[in-house]
């Protein structure tokens, strides 16, 4: 299975009795921004471990920036996991240790292990060196320890400026690791928090936060991307010198997951909306578990391919179409069937007794027997494609022209004889006769034909407008060109079509529900609040499985 390598691990934890077979994780996103597909994986992992081992996942906000952090993003982050199927056992914040990480800081002071830097913040990042360059040391790395506590605790109370001073571990400013050159570990910050308000003035670093943070709350594995790789002997190195609460916590890292024409920073995502190149963050071009939802990605789906691709090692990404597989399968599976007609063309059977009605009662799901059937009223005038017929067909055209016959899904067999055109020329109505003998869809003395259409019936249809979807970039790696994302973007990622008509059971669709439209593709009901235009309805994907395709290439 998946994601073994963290499973050896705990497995190994509990036998070797490292945490009392304790198995305790943690989902810490920053409230910085929506839920994207990338933390569906570590959600799935955070979670899924837990569960897995008969052990406890917490969601904690790693909330110790004020400047980008914002309660719209707590509120969704917590409905985004519910909706996703996990339930945390509780919602923490690192906000809530604040007074803990600042005791423990004190702590490090008095050790010797900690002290106030009063050089700017370039010049500080200058003597850290880099690879092959030694850092250099700051003139107050070796100042009294009794100094370096009264200018923390001052910095506490507010008497220096925002940016004047930093705390800073003393670890060692020659190590080959850049993260152990003395990382800053307090910053003066005059922001307000969306939890703690004005209470500080001074903010801890990411590096002294999450490691201190898992501790207070018993974690035992903490995981988290790659590129903390080379922050695990700092989350070490400062564990080892605080008294903890429960045993140490181990940070283990797996491989971020990113897709195809796709970008998953939130910084990129943030800057989508900013500039209004998508229409928020629930836009469902957009890769945020909102915008998936709302476009009607099922989360079962969504769990379903973070499981197959499990927890590696290697970063590496994968085609949107393997997602788009997942999410095919299971709404073949759970999609009600439903005719929509996208871009009506009037169909007018002439041979039709006046003013008639005739209701056939079609299968919801032949996936799903206990689905039932539905009522679908059939009339003289109908809406068919515009696609769906041709005056003069091309080549290999076998859907509807004139002299020929196809079949109505479900209902009867017809065949085009001519057509209305408006002054312009264009094609307003097409004519044609239905064979009552062919009721369901079928010939009794065996004729075949080469096209089956779905068809809604003119008098009973319902407005509709549908959103078609393409890659919002182009590019298979976005900004892989020119370093900029935006580079990559497809100008013709959005096609609304106003003009729908669909059958009326799908007044009945609730919002948010996943449909086929049959022969278009799996559509989602929108799950906005109706606005008085008619219900619009987003292609989540279309039938055909494009992973099937490019895995034969
Ligand atoms: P971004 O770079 O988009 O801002 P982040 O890593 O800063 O993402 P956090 O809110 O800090 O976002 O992430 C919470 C958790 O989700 C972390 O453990 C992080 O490692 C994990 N995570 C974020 N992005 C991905 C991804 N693309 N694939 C797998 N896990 C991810
Ligand atoms: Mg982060």
């Amino acid at each position: 299975m998946a994601g073994d390598f963290i499973a050896d691990a705990v497995v190994a934890d509990n036998e070797a009795g490292t945490y009392s077979s304790r198995v305790q994780t943690r989902f810490p996103p920053e409230p910085n921004g929506y839920l994207h597909i990338g933390h569906a994986k570590a959600i799935t992992a955070d979670f899924g471990i837990a569960e897995r081992f008969g052990g406890i996942c917490k969601l904690r906000f790693d909330d110790t920036n004020p400047d980008t952090e914002d309660v719209e993003y707590v509120d969704s982050i917590i409905a985004d996991i519910r909706w996703l199927g996990f339930e945390p056992e509780s919602v923490c914040y690192a906000s809530d240790y604040f007074g803990k990480l600042y005791e423990w800081a004190e702590d490090l002071i008095q050790a010797g292990l900690a002290y106030v830097d009063e050089q700017d913040g370039e010049t500080i990042s200058a003597q850290r060196g880099g690879f092959g360059k030694p850092g250099i040391e700051s003139p107050y790395r070796d100042r009294p320890i009794a100094e370096s506590l009264d200018l923390f605790r001052r910095m506490r109370a507010g008497e220096f400026a925002d940016g004047s001073k930093v705390l800073r571990a003393k670890v060692d400013m020659q190590s080959e690791n850049m993260e152990m050159r003395d990382p800053v570990m307090y910053r003066i910050r005059r922001g307000h928090h969306h939890r703690t308000g004005d209470t500080w003035c001074i903010y801890p670093m990411y590096d002294w936060a999450h490691g201190q943070s898992d501790a207070i709350e018993g974690v035992t594995h903490s995981m988290c991307t790659l590129e903390f790789v080379n922050h695990r002997p700092l989350y070490d190195w400062f564990l080892e010198h605080l008294e903890l609460p429960f045993e140490k916590p181990k940070q283990l890292e797996f491989a971020r997951l990113e897709l195809t024409h796709t970008v998953t920073s939130k910084r990129r995502l943030l800057g989508l909306v900013r500039d209004g190149i998508v229409s928020g963050w629930d836009d469902p071009r957009m890769p945020t578990l909102v915008a998936l939802r709302r476009r009607g990605y099922p989360a079962a789906a969504i769990r379903a391919f973070c499981t197959h691709i499990g927890i590696n090692k290697t970063n590496s990404r994968h085609s949107i179409e393997e997602l788009e597989s997942f999410v095919r399968a299971e709404l073949n599976r759970v999609a009600q069937r439903r005719m929509a007609v996208l871009k009506p063309l009037q169909l007018v059977i002439d041979n039709w007794p006046a003013g008639e009605v005739e209701y056939f009662e079609v299968t919801n799901n032949p996936e799903n027997a206990a689905d039932g059937t539905r009522s679908v009223p059939f009339s003289g005038t109908l809406y068919i494609e515009q696609d769906d017929f041709a005056e003069v067909p091309p080549p290999k055209f076998f859907r509807l022209s004139i002299g020929r016959e196809v079949r109505l899904r479900g209902a009867y067999l017809v065949r085009a004889t001519h057509v209305d055109k408006d002054d312009a020329g264009n094609i307003i109505a097409v004519h044609a006769t239905y064979d009552p003998a062919t009721k369901g869809g079928d010939a009794p003395d065996g004729r075949k034909v080469k096209s089956t259409m779905h068809w809604v019936s003119a008098a009973h249809a319902i407005d509709a407008q549908a959103a078609l979807y393409d890659r919002l970039f182009a590019a298979e790696v976005p900004g892989e060109r020119t370093g900029e994302p935006l580079d990559d973007l497809n100008p013709a990622s959005l096609e609304l079509l106003t003009g729908c008509k669909v059958e009326p059971a799908l007044t009945e669709t609730a919002p948010g529900e996943v449909v086929q439209f049959e022969r278009l593709g799996y559509f989602a009901k929108d799950n906005r609040p109706v606005d008085g235009n008619p219900p619009l309805f987003h292609r989540t994907v279309g039938l055909r499985d494009e992973w099937a395709k490019l895995q034969k290439k």
